[in-house]
C-alpha cells in the first residue's frame, strides 16, 4: 500500500464492523435443509462433496426450461437468442467472481474433473514433452492426480510430489526444492478436501512462475470457502465444478488466461467450436467455444450464474467469516470426544474436518451419524495418496457451509461423545 492511499484509509474504529450472517434467514432458502431424515432434522455436513441449492438457484433453472429452452444457434429465433444470452450472461457472472480479465477466458465444462482432464490432454498435446516435470502436492483428489498420469503416459513426462508436514500443511522448502528448468506444469489443489488446508497458492504460484511452470489451481473446495482472484494469484487456469458452489450438477469452469488458450488446440471435437468444416480439415472457433464441443449445459450454467448471485448478495467475505469461525467452534467439540484422532491441523482451514474414531470403522461413524439425521461422508474422499501419507484408508469427514450453524455441531458432537462411548 502506498502512502496516499494509507493515509485515506478510516481510523481502524471507524472501520464498519464485519457482516454477521443472518444464518436462520439464509437456511430458509435452501429449501432441503427442511427436510427430515429418520424423523430427525437434515444435518447437511456433506457440502464438501455436493452443496444444497437455494431456491433462487431451483427457480432459475425452473424459469429456464419453462420460458428459455432452445439450443445455442443464436440469429435463428427468439428463444435461441435468449438462452444465448442466458449463457453468456452466466459466463460473464464466473470471470467477474473469479476476477478473470475477460468473460472470453471462461470455458465451460462438466465439473472439474472434465476441467483437469480437458487441460491434460491438451497439455500432452501442445505443451509437455519427454523429461518435462509436473508438479502435485500429496493432498490431491484423484481429479488431479490421473489425468497427469495419462498425460505423463503419453508423453514421457515425470509426476513430482511435493510433501505435507504432519499437520497436513504444505513443506514449502521442499516444493520449491522440486521445482527447475524441467518443471513444466504445477497443478495443486486450494483447499484439500479431506485435511482442509488452504494451501499457500499464491506463493506457490510465484515460486512455479520463477521456473516458467504453467500454473493450474483444482478450485473444487476453494471458491465455496475463500473469495478468489486469479490475477492476484497469478495462476494460469483456475477450475472448479457448480454443484460445490450452490449451482446445479453437470455444470464447472475452467479460467484460463487468454494468451493461454489462445495457442491450445481443441480436445473435443464436434458443432459449435469449428468455424469452417470440409471432409478434408476443419478450422476451429476462438476461445472459449474452441473447448465447448457440443450443446452445452445451458440450464447448469444458467443456475451457476443464479448461484454467483445469490452468494455475492451473502458477501464472499462474510461467508469467510463465519465459517472460520463455526469451524473453530466445531473444532474445539470434536477435539473433546474421547478416542477420536483428528486427522491434519492446517494453519488455515477451509471447509472440512477429518477424524477416525478408536476402534470404530468410519462407514460405522457415518451410518450411526445418519440416523441421528447428520449426513457425513465416510470413505477415501477420492484423495488415497494424502489418506496412505497419513497411514489410512478412510476418514470421517464433515464438512461445512454458511447455512451450517453451531447448534448443527454441538449435535455433532453429542452424537460421536454418545458413538465413543459404545466401545
Ligand atoms: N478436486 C477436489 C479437491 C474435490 O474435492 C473434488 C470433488 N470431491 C474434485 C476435484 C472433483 O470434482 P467433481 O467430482 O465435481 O468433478
Amino acid at each position: 500500500m502506498n502512502a496516499v492511499s494509507q493515509s485515506a484509509s478510516p481510523p481502524i474504529e471507524s472501520m464498519p464492523k464485519p457482516a454477521m450472517l443472518d444464518v436462520e434467514s439464509i437456511r430458509r432458502d435452501f429449501p432441503i435443509l427442511q427436510r427430515k431424515v429418520h424423523g430427525k432434522p437434515l444435518i447437511w455436513l456433506d457440502s464438501a462433496a455436493t452443496a444444497q441449492k437455494p431456491q433462487a438457484v431451483i427457480d432459475r433453472v425452473s424459469r429456464f426450461y419453462e420460458h428459455e429452452n432452445s439450443n445455442v444457434h443464436r440469429g435463428t429465433h427468439t428463444l435461441a437468442e435468449e438462452a444465448c444470452d442466458a449463457c453468456e450472461r452466466a459466463r460473464t457472472r464466473v470471470a467477474a467472481f473469479l476476477g478473470a480479465f475477460s468473460m472470453l477466458e471462461i470455458v465451460f465444462v462438466r465439473g472439474t474433473t472434465e476441467g483437469l482432464n480437458l487441460l491434460a490432454a491438451i497439455f500432452s498435446e501442445s505443451l509437455l514433452r519427454p523429461g518435462d516435470e509436473i508438479v502435485l502436492t500429496a493432498a490431491e483428489h484423484h481429479a488431479n492426480i490421473v489425468p497427469w498420469q495419462f498425460a505423463a503416459k503419453k508423453t514421457g513426462a515425470v509426476i513430482r510430489v511435493a510433501p505435507v508436514d504432519d499437520n497436513g500443511d504444505i513443506i514449502l522448502e521442499e516444493y520449491e526444492h522440486l521445482l527447475g528448468p524441467r518443471t513444466r506444469v504445477v497443478s495443486i489443489t486450494h483447499i484439500s478436501n479431506v485435511l482442509g488446508t488452504v494451501m499457500p497458492i499464491r506463493e506457490m504460484t510465484a515460486l512455479a512462475k520463477r521456473h516458467g511452470a504453467t500454473v493450474v489451481i483444482d478450485g473444487a473446495q476453494g471458491v465455496p470457502h475463500r473469495r478468489v482472484d486469479v490475477q492476484e494469484i497469478g495462476c494460469d487456469f483456475y477450475v472448479f465444478s457448480g454443484h460445490k458452489l450452490f449451482a446445479p450438477m453437470g455444470i464447472g469452469a475452467v479460467y484460463g488466461r487468454m494468451e493461454m488458450w489462445e495457442q491450445m488446440p481443441p480436445w473435443q471435437g464436434g458443432g459449435n467450436m469449428v468455424e469452417q468444416v470440409t471432409f478434408e480439415n476443419s478450422t476451429f472457433a476462438p476461445p472459449p467455444k474452441r473447448f465447448e464441443a457440443g450443446t452445452p449445459a445451458l440450464a447448469p450454467a444458467v443456475g451457476l450464474g443464479a448461484a454467483i448471485d445469490y452468494l455475492n448478495g451473502i458477501g464472499l467475505d462474510a461467508i469467510e467469516q463465519y465459517e472460520t469461525a463455526l469451524l473453530d467452534y466445531a473444532l474445539e467439540g470434536i477435539r473433546s470426544v474421547n478416542g477420536l484422532r483428528l486427522i491434519g491441523q492446517p494453519r488455515d482451514r477451509g471447509g472440512v474436518i477429518s477424524f477416525v474414531m478408536d476402534g470404530i470403522p468410519d462407514m460405522e461413524v457415518a451410518r450411526v451419524l445418519d440416523a441421528e439425521g447428520i449426513a457425513v461422508r465416510a470413505g477415501t474422499h477420492c484423495a488415497q495418496p494424502i489418506l496412505a501419507r497419513f497411514g489410512l484408508e478412510s476418514t470421517v469427514r464433515p464438512s461445512f457451509a454458511f447455512y451450517n450453524t453451531r447448534a448443527e455441531a454441538d449435535m455433532l458432537v453429542d452424537a460421536l461423545r454418545r458413538i465413543g462411548c459404545r466401545r
